[in-house]
């Protein structure tokens, strides 16, 4: 869970007319007003706060059903810098007293005028604050205007270490996302959850403030695990994954996790049998030494990484483990794309069409599961063709059958994407 930022919060706060440190709580409209005497009884204001919750649960009032103050709402449950929705336009129109301003508020939430609200609203993507300041004269309660502003999303993190190596921390990686709106002028923007992050790491960034020195910060998260994106059953069984950029997080944690799975089988320990059970993807195998064929079963399938950034110098990821990884036999090829060291962008794809031959033998020969993690916009698909076109050159399968291929491993798990934009 991300906080938006403060000073957008607080230049908000201000132009709504309201102290940041005012308390309040939302009660929905059609109940009785509870009597002088009822509000005295704690047990009648207990039961009020219930029926409130069940009325409006499921709303965004919902969220504003128990007290807290201004600045709580619009820091941690509000979302005040994504496009607005329609219903928002049209409360601040029923605030806003110029009539020009009034009807261009209504135009945007109208299926009229939808086709300016597709071009120049999404273009403009502005900040709650942004669209108050162009229509000066909307003056809406905070009342009317909190529960029509979308809720602050939760963002989602690849864990990118193995709870069997270090069970009571979690790693992820994360890049600031940067952007630009286009209209009606040019403005730089942030993404709200990645420069949060950016702001309270930044005391552990500086090399002049020892880590003791700085106040920890809190952050709310909660765990949920993914669907398929998870481990073969088998330490044997062999994977190729692919995760330029942040996408190589949950690649660091499987390898991590191969590692310390393949050593307590060589030392079996009950303690990291214990400890593994049922907490990450992929499972602990006992081993039993009596039984020949058991043993035979405990050996580390190949892996393959294909890992993609601008330079070395610059935004390689967990390099060093990466390549520890290599050097200690758990990870079987390393392939690294650099986009921006060479006059010629090299990307992932690039890598695996100069490995082609020796790529689909792997996987064909090995039933290889395929993991691709990262940008789903372009990386994902580029990666996809990719992977049909070397099906089809070195695997000799017609295209109709490349495709029907990596359809038929997305059934059976073999093939698992877990990808954003
Ligand atoms: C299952 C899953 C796992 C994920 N794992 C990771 C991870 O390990 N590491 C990681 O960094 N991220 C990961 N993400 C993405 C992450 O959840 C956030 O979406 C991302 O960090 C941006 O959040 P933000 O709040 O900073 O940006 P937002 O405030 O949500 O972004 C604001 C706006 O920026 C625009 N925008 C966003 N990204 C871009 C972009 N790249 N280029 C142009 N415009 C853009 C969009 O219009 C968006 O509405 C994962 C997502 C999912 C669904």
């Amino acid at each position: 869970m991300c906080e938006n930022d403060p000073d957008l919060v607080s230049r908000l706060a201000k132009r709504l007319g309201v102290p940041l440190n005012f308390r309040f709580y939302l009660e929905a409209t059609d109940m009785a007003p509870l009597s002088t005497a009822e509000m005295l009884s704690k047990k009648m204001r207990r039961m009020r706060m219930r029926e409130l919750r069940r009325a409006q649960s499921g709303s965004t009032a919902a969220k504003f059903a128990r007290a807290m103050t201004v600045k709580e709402a619009l820091t941690r449950v509000v979302d005040i810098t994504s496009l607005p929705r329609k219903s928002l336009l049209r409360v601040l129109a029923e605030y806003t007293t110029e009539p020009a301003e009034r009807h261009k508020l209504l135009w945007y939430a109208c299926s009229k005028g939808s086709e300016d609200y597709d071009v120049e609203m999404k273009a403009w993507n502005p900040t709650l604050l942004e669209l108050l300041e162009t229509f000066p004269s909307c003056h809406p309660p905070l009342e009317r205007l909190l529960p029509a502003v979308s809720l602050l999303s939760p963002r989602y993190y690849s864990i990118s270490n193995s709870p069997v190596l270090d069970p009571s921390h979690l790693h992820f990686a994360f890049s600031v996302v940067e952007y630009e709106t286009v209209y009606p002028t040019t403005a730089k923007r942030k993404g709200v959850c990645t420069s949060w992050l950016e702001r309270i790491a930044a005391g552990y960034l500086r090399s002049d403030t020892p880590f003791e020195a700085i106040q920890p910060p809190v952050v709310d998260i909660f765990i949920s695990p993914a669907a398929d994106f998870r481990l073969p059953d088998s330490l044997s069984d062999s994977i190729v994954m692919i995760g330029p950029g942040t996408g190589v997080a949950p690649f660091r944690g499987f390898l991590q996790h191969r590692q310390q799975l393949y050593l307590s089988h060589l030392r079996k320990s009950d303690e990291v049998a214990e400890r593994c059970k049922g907490m990450y993807q992929g499972h602990y195998i006992e081993i039993d030494d009596e039984d020949p064929d058991e043993l035979e079963g405990a050996y580390l399938g190949d892996s393959w990484l294909y890992f993609g950034c601008r330079s070395r110098n610059q935004d390689y990821l967990y390099r060093e483990d990466l390549e520890g990884f290599v050097h200690e036999g758990v990870l079987s090829t390393l392939r690294v794309a650099f986009s921006r060291e060479t006059d010629k962008k090299v990307y992932v794809q690039d890598l695996m069409r100069e490995d082609g031959e020796e790529l689909i033998n792997f996987v064909l020969e090995n039933d290889a599961y395929i993991y691709i993690c990262g940008d789903g916009a372009a990386m994902a698909k580029d990666v996809e063709d990719t992977l049909i076109s070397l099906l089809e050159e070195h695997g000799k399968m017609a295209k109709e059958k490349a495709v029907a291929k990596l359809r038929e491993w997305k059934n059976y798990g073999r093939y698992v994407k877990d990808v954003w934009s």
